[in-house]
This record gives C-alpha cells, sequence and structure tokens, in this order.
C-alpha cells in the first residue's frame, strides 16, 4: 500500500507484511528510488523490505507525477475533511473542559480557601480562561494548587 499524506507531500510505503512504514518526500521520490535500486544507503531494517519492493515500486510509480496520478483526490480531500472535522471537535471539546473546570474552580474564589501545603489563607486566583485552567497560588509558600487539589482537602 502506498498513500500519500495530505497536504505535506510525503509517499508513506506500508509494506503489509511488515506494517512498518517508509516516508519518502514527494519531491526527492525519483531520487529515492535510484539510491535504493543502485542498493546504496539502506538501513539494515529496510533492506529485505526495500529488496522486495522497489523493483515493483520502479515499474508502477517510477516518477513522482505517476505518484500523484494514482491519488484518489476525491477520496484524499474527504479524508483530510474527517481529519479537520474530528481536530475542531477534539479543540471544542477541550475548550468546553476548561470552560467547566474553570467554573467549579471558581467556585472556591473568595471562599477563604486555604493552601493545601501550608494551610495559609494567603491566596490569590489566578484566571486563565477562556483557553487554559485556572490555578490558586499560595502567596506564603508560593506553590499552586489546582481544583483537584481542592477536592482532595475535603
Ligand atoms: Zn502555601
Amino acid at each position: 500500500m502506498v498513500s500519500l499524506e495530505p497536504s505535506i507531500g510525503i509517499v508513506r510505503i506500508i509494506p503489509l507484511y511488515t506494517g512498518e512504514f517508509i516516508d519518502v518526500k514527494l519531491a526527492e521520490w525519483s531520487s529515492w528510488l535510484d539510491e535504493k535500486l543502485k542498493n546504496s544507503n539502506i538501513p539494515e531494517f529496510e533492506e529485505e523490505t526495500i529488496y522486495m519492493l522497489i523493483p515493483v515500486l520502479v515499474k508502477r510509480f517510477p516518477t513522482d507525477e505517476s505518484i500523484l496520478e494514482m491519488v484518489d483526490w476525491e477520496n484524499k480531500q474527504a479524508l483530510f475533511e474527517k481529519y479537520t472535522f474530528e481536530r475542531k471537535q477534539a479543540e471544542e471539546k477541550e475548550i468546553e473542559e476548561i470552560k467547566i473546570y474553570n467554573q467549579r474552580l471558581n467556585e472556591f474564589n473568595n471562599s477563604r480557601l486555604k493552601c493545601p501545603k501550608c494551610e495559609n489563607k494567603n491566596v490569590r486566583f489566578l484566571d486563565r480562561s477562556p483557553d487554559r485552567k485556572s490555578y490558586f497560588i499560595c502567596k506564603s509558600c508560593g506553590r499552586s494548587f489546582r481544583l483537584e487539589d481542592i477536592e482532595s482537602m475535603k
């Protein structure tokens, strides 16, 4: 199996019998094939794979253009959109989690909180919303503490 990774121009060779993969820059494809054909610079772990694959690759994909020709662009686009969508969803989920976390932590603000380490009440709230988790810092011992620390004190 040969796949072109979306947008970065890498040809990934995945021999089905080993499952390991070899990445080659598309722009360097021809020279890479050349080099492998001449049997130079082959790391030992690639040797067997390369030995079996190179003749097939040279025959089917002698140039980088021939690689581009076999790419299923519609499928690539769909895959790219799927990745983008999933990444966006993961980001939104993380932002939502941070928001909930910060709301919960905020409830402890101005609540005469004690530092879990030194029990001093001289603590300061550091608001990091919306994109990072907020926390408290103890002005006495300098340690920071989070929701987990407060909850484990109860
Ligand atoms: Zn402290």
